[in-house]
């Protein structure tokens, strides 16, 4: 099952330098939420790919209440999960986190370390840190999710779709968790 997320296509979109990337871009660096008719336009772009016909596995959408609308008129959610983590947790992860450029390999300085400081393993690149992951921009991400995204909680919950995961843990043991829950949703 393909694994769409909508921060990727929009960052892939904004190093490529599309008219939409250029759009997004000041958006992104800001912390705010790229506005629904942009993000609705790459989203639909990736689903017409052959792979998305059997069913996808979407990362980051929806944000928004008018987004899940959107998505309802696309599609049939089976599943939503909640990857809960702390705030003070999630500030950590967002300020350790590096990229490479290149790869678009993700390290953290702290949890999961390149083999030299700074540069990426597979290609040696020097990792950057994403200009949202920098303090002004977490602060305003969290301020959007608590206005934005948070009503969504109750909205999937409401509809029985509702799949809380504790993501506090390494990211092999949340990746475990969501694993047993892909499962079990697959199966029934
Ligand atoms: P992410 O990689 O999921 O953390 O997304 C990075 C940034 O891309 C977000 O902070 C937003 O600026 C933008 N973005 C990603 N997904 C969405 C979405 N569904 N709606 C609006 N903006 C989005």
């Amino acid at each position: 099952m393909p694994h769409l997320s909508t921060g990727d296509l929009l960052r892939a979109a904004v190093a490529a330098g599309t008219p939409l990337g250029v759009e997004a871009d000041g958006f992104m660096r800001r912390g705010q939420l790229v506005p629904d008719a942009l993000v609705l336009r790459i989203l639909r772009e990736r689903l017409e790919k052959a792979d998305a016909r059997r069913g996808f596995l979407l990362d980051g959408y929806p944000r928004t209440l008018a987004q899940a609308e959107e998505l309802d008129r696309i599609t049939t959610v089976d599943l939503v999960a909640w990857f809960e983590v702390p705030s003070e947790a999630l500030v950590a992860r967002l300020a350790g986190r590096r990229l490479c450029p290149t790869c678009q390999r993700v390290y953290n300085v702290t949890t999961k370390p390149p083999h030299e400081a700074g540069r990426c393993d597979d290609d040696h690149s020097v990792l950057v840190q994403r200009p949202d992951d920098r303090p002004e921009a977490v602060a305003e991400r969290l301020r959007v999710y608590a206005r934005d995204t948070a009503p969504l909680l109750e909205h999937y919950r409401s509809r029985g779709l509702l799949q809380m995961v504790d993501a506090s843990g390494s990211p092999s043991a949340v990746a475990e968790k969501f694993g047993q829950l892909l499962g079990r949703a697959t199966r029934d």
